[in-house]
């Protein structure tokens, strides 16, 4: 039933979609500006070696910190920002600034040759030679190592486009790994059939552990178990995302197929000018030192 207040929310959300399209469409030079103002930045989230607990890379997540606005999430304006045309020119700005960010981090809890994960749009997959001039540029100026740089790609119907678009930028060395898997378009043919490194579970799967909902629980461990067992079958390395609590890891645990972790538990995504106090200091790791239970997959 209708309340007053769902009016104003609907109206909130539509003309917070209003300002920010008229934010990013004013392309050049406005945008630039943004840029060179630093309303945009990058905050990394660790990703964990269940192994050995060691950080084996990040994920470099978008901000904007809106002039009028405040913090608006990427979940907002990423849509606004490929549908208007500019999502290549931030594409290439978190493509460069991530790559030579990584170049700056030292610390103990680092694995030797951790990676840089950057979102990728589907609209930047579209045109293959500007996406790999892009990255071939980031991986020169920042004489990062092309097989440290990751792309993540999130399932979308435009993936029948043809597969030679995905093995042109496997050329420039860099690794590409399916985002959001298990959600939305998902097709078993796609893991097949393109030249994917990795696939990152989603999150869903992990919020309905332990839920009230039993059914909803066990589905999502019996998916969660199919998704280990398939991706170890057929060579992919597996990467977990949205852990919040030990339960959730404990039952990861359980499985002992050693993927890597993402999640709240181990740390929140971390503001740019953060990291090096962050590697400074231990990873809090809660009662996980004790070795995982292995068991086959
Ligand atoms: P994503 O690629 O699936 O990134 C993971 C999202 O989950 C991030 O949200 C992250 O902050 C959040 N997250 C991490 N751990 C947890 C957890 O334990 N619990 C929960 N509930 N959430 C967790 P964020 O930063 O708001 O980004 C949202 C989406 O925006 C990303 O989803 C990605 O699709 C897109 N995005 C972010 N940065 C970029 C970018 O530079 N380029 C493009 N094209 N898309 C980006
Ligand atoms: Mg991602
Ligand atoms: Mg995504
Ligand atoms: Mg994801």
């Amino acid at each position: 039933h209708f309340e007053p207040h769902m009016l104003e929310l609907a109206q909130a959300a539509h003309s917070l979609e209003n300002d920010l399209r008229v934010s990013l469409a004013t392309h050049t030079p406005e945008l630039h500006q943004a840029i060179n103002n630093e309303q945009f930045s990058i905050h990394y989230q660790p990703i964990i070696s269940s192994s050995n607990y060691a950080i084996a890379g990040f994920e470099a997540l978008i901000r904007w910190n809106h002039p009028q606005r405040g913090w608006v999430s990427p979940g907002q304006f990423i849509p606004i920002a490929e549908e208007i045309g500019v999502i290549d020119m931030l594409g290439t700005w978190v493509m460069r600034k991530a790559c030579k960010d990584i170049m700056q981090w030292h610390g103990p809890q680092l694995a030797e040759d951790f990676f840089i994960s950057v979102n990728v749009s589907a609209k930047q997959f579209k045109k293959p030679a500007l996406l790999a001039d892009t990255i071939n540029n980031a991986l020169e100026e920042s004489r990062l190592a092309p097989h440290r740089l990751h792309l993540e790609m999130t399932e979308t119907s435009t993936f029948n486009e043809i597969p030679e678009k995905f093995f042109a930028v496997k050329e420039t060395g860099c690794k590409l790994s399916l985002d959001d898997f298990g959600t939305g378009y998902s097709s078993l043919t796609y893991l097949h059939s393109l030249p994917f490194d990795s696939v990152k579970l989603d999150k869903s799967f992990i919020s309905d552990l332990y839920v009230r909902d039993e059914a909803r629980w066990s589905l999502s461990e019996k998916m969660i178990r199919a998704i280990f067992s398939l991706s170890s079958a057929i060579g992919l390395e597996l990467i977990v995302e949205g852990i919040e609590t030990q339960p959730q890891l404990h039952f990861l645990h359980k499985l002992g197929c050693n993927p890597m972790y993402q999640g709240y538990l181990f740390s929140r995504p971390i503001p740019t000018d953060q990291i090096p106090d962050f590697l400074s200091t231990p990873l809090h790791l809660g009662d996980l030192h004790e070795q995982p239970n292995i068991q086959h997959c």
